[in-house]
């Protein structure tokens, strides 16, 4: 259940070393061509540029990578996931078909643990159609994940183009990967984006006496080949869009991208019904400069070598709520130990320690519990947040005749407090 760490980092280092020349290269060329950048475009160039971007090529994630997260720790945290799903899947009745679509899969851990859960609860699911999809820009993590998930056997230009990629799981179920959302294919969808939010492009901007001014990345005059940050000499087209009249804070990161993202989810479900589940660190429009880079498990300067380290931003709940425009109703966001609490970890925890008699294994348990629930480590860093259909939670008939229906279920995971 808790996942032994292994390997050691560092085996990329001469081809990491090469690919940091290249892509600080490009982007040298590019701001020698067009002046400064925005943060946003520097990090979407670091991170998914097709060439040489940190997840096109790396995506390091994992002990042996440059940053570790919750499903790599313990394969317990994808099963109260799946357990969610299936749970808001019998509150809503039970439907004949759902997909499950997750956006960035990473290793594909999460939803191999997910899909477990699914094949042990086969008799309750055995009339419901069930296909899983997957939203991945990286090539190389999308083979990570078709390894993990499928074996490796895949079709790689599926006659069905929306997908780029195809293959059944180890468990009978059929998964298709696509690089956009929108390809997807509309239907019931319960949706799954655990640290992906975090690693789209942010704007950042700052407040100085003349007002709003956006950050953006240039060249340092002073050193070669060194990158700096610099302010835009006037507002630009971003500060007069991004920034709330009402701003008290003096420096701000908002994430255009996500928003787009969160308002499709929102649209989905409200046409189609289902779920969104979103798992990451973040904040609530309260957070300033949160912008930064990991590399081998260790802080890294975001200028650096670009593309050999994950860079990332908290995400600003507050901002995801407003951009679902009121289309859905949302949760949270509420912390990790108490989701996973409220989830009946420490119930699993405990069938898991009375099955196994070995010393390592129970402290491989303790210690993968304590990375996911101790406050100062991901407990209270990580927050979890849903979108659900608005008559999920309040429903329309009650007013009419309150004493003949039932009462709606509550949502797992959430206390009933936490709705806004
Ligand atoms: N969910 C995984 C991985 C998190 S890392 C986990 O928790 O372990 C972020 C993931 O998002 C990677 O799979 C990365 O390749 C993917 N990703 C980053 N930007 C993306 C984008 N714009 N569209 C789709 N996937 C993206």
């Amino acid at each position: 259940a808790a996942r032994p760490f292994s390997g050691a980092g560092g085996q990329e280092e001469a081809e990491g070393a090469s690919r940091a020349t290249a892509m600080l290269r490009h982007l040298l060329l590019k701001l020698r061509a067009t002046g400064p950048v925005t943060v946003a475009e520097y990090m979407r160039e670091a991170l998914t540029n097709p060439g040489q971007g940190y997840y096109t090529r790396r995506g390091g994630i994992g002990e042996s990578g440059d940053f570790v997260t919750s499903p790599e720790i313990s394969q317990v945290f994808g099963e109260l996931i799946g357990i969610w799903y299936i749970s808001e899947w019998i509150a809503t009745g039970k439907p004949k078909a759902f997909q499950l679509v997750e956006l960035g899969p990473g290793r594909g851990t999460l939803t191999d643990d997910i899909l477990r859960v699914f094949n042990q609860l086969a008799s309750l699911l055995s009339k419901c159609d069930v296909s899983v999809h997957l939203v991945e820009v990286s090539p190389k993590l999308s083979e990570i994940q078709a390894l993990m998930l499928t074996g490796g056997k895949v079709q790689t230009s599926p006659e069905d183009k929306s997908a780029y990629m195809k293959g059944v799981s180890k468990t009978g179920i059929p998964i298709s990967w696509y690089r956009d959302i929108q390809d997807v294919p509309p239907g019931y969808s319960f949706y799954l984006a655990h640290e992906f939010f975090d690693a789209l492009p942010i704007h950042k901007f700052q407040k100085t006496e003349k007002g709003w001014r956006e950050v953006l990345v240039d060249i340092d005059p002073d050193v070669p080949d060194q990158l700096r940050f610099v302010l835009s000499p006037s507002s630009t087209p971003a500060t007069e869009n991004f920034i709330q009249p009402e701003e008290t804070r003096d420096h701000v990161e908002v994430c255009p991208e996500a928003g787009v993202i969160i308002q499709r989810l929102a649209c989905r479900i409200e046409k189609d019904g289902g779920a969104a589940l979103v798992a990451d660190y973040g904040h609530d429009g309260t957070k300033t400069d949160t912008f930064r880079g990991f590399r081998n498990h260790k802080l890294h300067d975001v200028l650096k070598a670009p593309g050999t380290a994950d860079l990332t931003a908290d995400v600003d709940f507050s901002y995801l709520r407003k951009m679902t425009q009121g289309r859905t109703a949302t949760l949270g966001p509420i912390k990790q130990r108490e989701f996973l609490k409220n989830m009946g970890i420490d119930l699993r925890l405990q069938v898991l320690l009375q099955n196994s008699r070995d010393t390592a294994t129970h402290e491989q348990l303790l210690h993968s519990y304590d990375m996911l629930m101790n406050p100062k480590k991901m407990g209270d860093r990580f927050n979890f947040f849903a979108l659900l259909p608005h008559h999920r939670l309040a429903d329309p008939d009650k007013k009419r005749k309150p004493e003949s229906v039932s009462p709606l279920p509550p949502v797992a995971g959430f206390g009933e407090l936490l709705l806004k």
